[in-house]
């Protein structure tokens, strides 16, 4: 990517996930937000990330977000802690899982401080973390950006509702599963719950649906993103994340954030969610290419193609 190019800022976990599907498991697996969000956005854009891991983080884990040209220097390494750490077990239809463990280690001490050359950043993306944090990356930016997106989860939405209602109120673009949304609201149908979130501030709504696809709701319209039906789906851990970093990724590219933009990240989204569910961890979104990444976009636009025929 060239220097000349806008970047993408993201502020989210980096973890260590325990991973269980019903065929296969994985303990030790690097995951978090932040992490499949840059390995995503970085086929599209230059992304910074900011984020904090302890001593036991594995070295492969940095190695391939620099492989990937992820600018590191906000990653704090704290030598006295445990990196933030997820369990999980999916269900047989591996659309929905079970939380089993969750350990903040060193996240719970981290106040996060932006090197010098990220304040001016022309995009931000606030990924899945303790909404105080989002509010104090948001809060060091010198400029405001351009498009600041913003996502989040069931349990912030239990445990710091405040918080997370304060961060929302500053975004552009909110990007939120369906029981998430119906939660935040208390609205069962999605598109009361659409208006609902839209009222709270931001201007563009990315509701996700699982293997169902996306919905965005922007201006007066609503767009439908579906996902790309797989034979093999090996691990959707980081599908929400790796989503928003193609979606923020093409929009990081300068490209206006008009309703025709929004649906093509919105595909763009939804090709690179499409290539993390078919591996563990980032395994198989560390090896893509801009033509791979192209070939699937025209797979999308194949899957919704349909022609106008008259009745007479
Ligand atoms: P997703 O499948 O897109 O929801 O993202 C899964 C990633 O979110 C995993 O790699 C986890 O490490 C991370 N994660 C799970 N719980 C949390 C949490 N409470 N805060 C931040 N990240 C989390």
């Amino acid at each position: 990517m060239s220097d000349s190019q806008p970047s993408v800022l993201v502020v989210g976990s980096v973890a260590v996930d325990w991973v269980i599907t019903p065929r296969a498991e994985r303990e030790e697996s690097i995951g978090g937000a932040a992490t499949f969000f840059s390995m995503s956005a970085s086929y599209l854009s230059n992304v910074r990330l900011v984020g904090v891991v302890g001593d036991d983080f594995p070295k492969q884990g940095i190695e391939d977000l620099g492989a990937r040209g992820v600018d590191l220097d906000g990653l704090e390494v704290n030598p006295e802690g445990k990196t933030f750490r997820w369990k999980g077990k999916y269900h047989e239809n591996m659309n929905s899982r079970d939380t089993l463990d969750t350990q903040l280690g060193v996240f719970e001490a981290f106040d996060p401080k932006l090197p010098e050359h990220y304040r001016n950043t022309e995009y931000l993306f606030l990924a899945n973390i303790v909404p105080a944090l989002q509010l104090k990356v948001l809060e060091q930016m010198q400029t405001r950006p351009k498009l600041v997106g913003l996502d989040s989860m069931n349990l912030w939405i239990d445990i710091a509702r405040d918080d997370l209602v304060k961060v929302i109120s500053k975004v552009d673009v909110l990007t939120i599963n369906e029981e998430e949304a119906m939660q935040l609201t208390g609205e069962h149908n999605l598109v009361k719950a659409a208006k609902a979130i839209r009222g709270m501030g931001p201007h563009s709504l990315v509701i996700k649906r699982g293997e169902y696809g996306a919905l965005l709701f922007h201006d007066e319209e609503i767009f439908s993103a579906p996902a790309l039906p797989l034979e093999d789906v090996v691990d959707p851990t980081g599908a929400g994340d790796s989503f928003a970093g193609g979606f923020m990724g093409y929009l990081a590219r300068g490209v206006e954030p008009t309703g025709e933009n929004l649906r093509t990240a919105m595909i763009y989204g939804s090709v690179l969610a499409s290539y993390n569910v078919e591996g563990f961890s980032y395994d198989t979104m560390k090896n893509l290419s801009i033509e791979k990444i192209q070939s699937r976009f025209d797979r999308f636009s194949r899957l919704t193609d349909f022609s106008k025929a008259a009745l007479d």
